[in-house]
């Protein structure tokens, strides 16, 4: 068989699988938003099997086969780049999933199912000694995981690896190390502004209708498309569905917090754009997929954020939003609405976080987590790390660990790794606006006149259309002209509080 038949043959395998994930995709998004309660059980039946064909298809000696015949090739190097990354691609998922054993990956989804019960109660009566055995297996299982996937390498780098390509513990060491320091600086500063800020302001009453029609006009500014998408409600906001032309986006209404859902919107349909405008071209291949999780967040904090809470947004946006929202914010003062949705205040929850101190709730995890996998601290002993950090970083005192160390879901998971993806999106996306800065620079002018148009385009160009055609480093290098680095997050930072807070 010649190389291209070989090749070929990957690929309607690929083909194939993505068919699977795209009705799996369908599926998780009809769990989350429509199906009737008592479907549950026969929808878990539903999904186990979806992935345990995934499974298969994902794991089949014959594509392991193809793979070594290919790379084993004389004509290797006779194939496109495109070819070569798209086969690089494969051979790193058909590693992953084959390198683990299945008992392992059995017993962490069992393993998993049960520590998210024992999460919830262990939250609900801050009980952090009914959790604590389930985490210390979950960290053991996730120990051997990473064994199994390179034996040589460090096992939090092995995760580290797995949830964004390319990068370690030295990288994030460095750049976490910078924008903790840089961000405990700018929090200093703004708590010492004699501004004062009310975020009361926006919490009158906006009925679900008016918040509704409110997120047409946002989504339609942004240019998440419509036609291949949708907007529904969900109890945890999150893009989804199968994918190409039909990516879905949710939200969650509260009637007195607009904002909650409108910047909800923006950030999901950051994710949907960014799904919506991969190349075309690539579609049923490897590349064609997102490049990564940090690149992704970069993409939906790149609209909730750097664009849809700027001023120049809303000089644009703000007599719109009087206008939809009927009157209800007629006597609203623009400066100090524009201060309401841009307030800085250190919170217990990573998830009520503002765009300053999130980064710190991130890398306290970052820490932790490392430090947990290299057997630096025990598992008994992170409530008490969790919260001398927390007074140290945010200068909050933490009184009960359901508001502290049992805050988040993600470790009953055995998602170690997968946190810092969040700050790296931050950094990126300030990467991103520097060079935007750089090639249109009337950028702002733009947006003040509601053309988001353009800058939707350029991150099509740039970013979208890319798909997966390079790991994320290299992607920043290539759009921004070096890796990632955090001075352009913290001169973004820096430059944007110092004027809403007259530093
Ligand atoms: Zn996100």
């Amino acid at each position: 068989m010649s190389i291209q038949e070989l090749y070929d043959q990957v690929l309607e395998m690929y083909r194939e699988k993505t068919v699977l994930n795209q009705v799996a995709g369908l599926v998780g998004w009809d769990y989350e938003t429509m199906m009737p309660n008592k479907a549950v059980e026969q929808r878990g039946g539903m999904m186990a099997f979806l992935s345990k064909l995934e499974h298969q298809m994902s794991t089949d000696p014959k594509l392991g086969e193809l793979l070594d015949s290919i790379e084993g090739s004389d004509d290797y190097s006779g194939l496109s780049d495109i070819e070569r990354r798209n086969i690089l691609l494969v051979r790193r998922t058909y590693d992953k999933s084959t390198k683990i054993p299945v008992e392992l990956v059995v017993e962490r989804s069992k393993l998993s199912a049960t520590a998210i019960d024992v999460w919830q109660k262990a939250k609900e009566n801050n009980d952090w000694k009914l959790f604590e055995p389930y985490l210390e297996k979950m960290v053991a299982l996730m120990k051997k995981t990473a064994h199994h996937l390179d034996a040589e390498k460090d096992p939090y780098n092995v995760l580290l690896d797995f949830f964004e390509p390319g990068m370690d513990m030295d990288q994030y060491d460095t750049l976490f190390a910078e924008l903790r320091d840089g961000t405990i600086d700018l929090i200093n500063k703004i708590n010492n502004s004699s501004v004062e800020v009310n975020r009361d302001l926006i919490s009158k009453k906006v009925s679900t209708p008016i918040q509704e029609k409110l997120m047409d006009e946002l989504i339609s500014v942004i240019g998440y498309d419509m036609n291949g998408g949708r907007l529904d409600v969900a109890a945890h906001p999150f893009t989804g569905g199968p994918g190409y032309d039909d990516v879905r986006i949710t939200t969650r209404y509260d009637e007195y917090d607009f904002a909650s859902s409108f910047f909800s919107v923006a950030h999901e349909g950051g994710h949907g754009i960014y799904e919506q405008f991969v190349s075309p071209d690539y579609r049923y291949q490897p590349i064609g997929e997102a490049c990564s999780m940090g690149m992704h967040e970069s993409q939906s904090r790149f609209f909730e954020n750097i664009i849809c809470r700027s001023p120049g947004f809303w000089k644009f946006f703000f007599p719109k939003f009087k206008e939809s929202t009927a009157g209800i914010y007629d006597d609203l003062d623009f400066d100090k609405f524009l201060r309401a949705i841009n307030v800085v205040r250190s919170s217990k929850i990573r998830v009520e976080a503002d765009e300053v101190t999130y980064n710190l709730h991130i890398i306290l995890r970052y820490e932790i987590e490392r430090d947990l996998i290299n057997d630096r601290i025990k598992v008994s002993e992170i409530p008490e790390v969790w919260n001398r950090m927390t007074k140290e970083y945010l200068g909050i005192d933490i009184e009960s660990d359901s508001e502290g160390a049992l805050q988040d879901i993600h470790w009953c998971d055995g998602a170690f790794g997968y946190f810092p993806t969040y700050s790296l999106g931050n950094i990126y996306g300030a990467q991103f606006l520097n060079t935007l800065e750089k090639e249109m620079p009337d950028w702002e002018d733009k947006v003040k006149n509601g053309d988001i148009k353009s800058i939707r385009l350029w991150l099509n160009e740039k970013v979208h259309h890319e798909g997966n055609l390079y790991d994320p480093a290299d992607l920043v290098e290539k759009i921004a002209g070096e890796k990632p680095n955090v001075k352009y997050l913290l001169n973004y930072l820096n430059n944007k509080y110092s004027s809403l807070y007259k530093l």
